[in-house]
């Protein structure tokens, strides 16, 4: 019985995990889980799994009973974190607050299974060190480096050529995208059903462009052996190339409780208890990436390959002006000039010849979002 802290507990990702502790109580029990804004959804989950400890970012109405105790803040995961009472950290937060606890749960010593992907962009650097000294290593639960991670290590590396992340495509694969296109366009994500943030991520294919930055860390690779294909059935999630031209492809349905099993098992295989795919229902298609379509993959790839804080400065402005549309104050036909302009605005100084810490990381995210807010 291993016992998981589940960070963002209250979100798509959050959800799914809970669904696989439902399915496999003889393998798991929820012991911690954090929130932010969902109180009642956080209400729901401490009545159903009992937790020993609930995090929350500010403070609450709620009062410690006789099986749960709250705490408060950033700085309280870790009281939970080193505790004995946690075999496995599952941090499902969205965005850079995703960080903080990132970097504490590889000091823990115990299992680090993530989803969340922003912190290797903003921090790649900085999180790859810190995995290396502690000898740490993360289980990706993001479907397509779940996939590669599966076939990746258990091949030598010597033998790969290359990785190949698939796209759905998203809601505009096929549709033109106008001044007029609605919020509701937007969130009508073909294949996935995600959170806000990450769905219009999905819809300007800037997910994919942070995934490509995802993997450069996760796997060591260099950008030039990172390719993307549309793949718009979503039921391939991630390629693996061999030397000898061989694809090694990891295909589960559409849905992210397969990855999110697969990373608390890992490496064994467990029982299966979601519904699967019929390979003969839909033909597999892949198509390559409309460049000029989709501008915000390319730009990625380019801030990748910058490296420094580059990535931390484009992870900001996309948060920044992606929840500026879904607050309705700029158009997403205006998305990718904003966040390419605004990044390139900083571009001079994102290389620190000392090299940058986390301090850094979050003083520049703070900077770009100040800047952000003037325009
Ligand atoms: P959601 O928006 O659905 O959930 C986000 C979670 O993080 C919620 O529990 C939220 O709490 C919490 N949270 C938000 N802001 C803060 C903050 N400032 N401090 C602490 N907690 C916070 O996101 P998803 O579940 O969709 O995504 C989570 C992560 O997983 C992201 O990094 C995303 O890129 C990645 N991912 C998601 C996939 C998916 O299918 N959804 C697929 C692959 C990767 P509350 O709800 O209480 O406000
Ligand atoms: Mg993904």
């Amino acid at each position: 019985m291993k016992k998981i802290f589940l960070l963002g507990a209250t979100g798509s990702i959050g959800t799914s995990t809970l669904e696989v502790i439902r399915k496999y109580p003889k393998d798991f029990e929820l012991v911690g889980v954090s929130a932010n804004s969902n109180m009642k959804k956080l209400e729901m989950i401490i009545k159903e799994f009992k937790p020993k400890y609930a995090v929350l970012t500010r403070e609450h109405s709620f009062k410690d009973c006789d099986y749960c105790k709250f705490l408060v803040g950033e700085k309280s995961y870790e009281e939970i974190l080193f505790s004995e009472d946690v075999d496995i950290i599952l941090i499902a937060i969205s965005g850079i607050a995703g960080l903080y606890p990132t970097i504490k749960a590889i000091e823990s010593g115990k299992r680090v299974v993530s989803a969340n992907k922003e912190s290797l962009v903003a921090a790649g650097d900085i999180v790859l060190k810190h995995l290396e000294k502690y000898n740490q290593t993360i289980f990706p639960v993001d479907s397509e480096h779940n996939a590669i991670f599966n076939i990746f290590s258990r091949i030598e590396k010597n033998f790969i050529k290359k990785i190949i992340l698939t796209a759905s495509g998203g809601p505009f694969l096929k549709k033109e995208i106008t001044e007029r296109t609605s919020i509701e366009e937007v969130l009508a994500h073909p294949t996935w059903n995600m959170g806000n943030y990450i769905t219009v991520n999905s819809a300007t294919m800037m997910n994919k462009g942070f995934e490509v930055i995802e993997a450069h860390y996760l796997f060591k690779m260099e950008y030039e052996r990172i390719d993307v294909l549309i793949h718009p059935q979503s039921l391939v999630h991630g390629i693996v190339e061999t030397i000898d031209g061989t694809h090694f492809m990891g295909a589960s349905p559409n849905d992210m409780k397969f990855p999110i099993a697969l990373a608390l098992f890992y490496p064994a295989i467990p029982e299966q208890k979601f519904k699967s795919i019929n390979l003969y229902e839909k033909p597999l298609e892949f198509f390559k990436v409309d460049q000029r379509k989709f501008p915000l993959l390319e730009f990625c790839y380019e801030m990748g390959r910058i490296g420094g804080l580059a990535p931390t400065v484009l992870n900001a402005t996309n948060e920044y002006f992606v929840d500026s549309f879904l607050k309705g104050k700029i158009k997403f036909s205006n998305l990718p000039s904003k966040i390419i302009k605004t990044t390139e605005k900083f571009i001079n100084t994102t290389k620190p010849e000392r090299g940058y810490s986390l301090e850094d990381v979050f003083t520049i995210d703070s900077e770009v979002r100040k800047f952000c807010e003037k325009l």
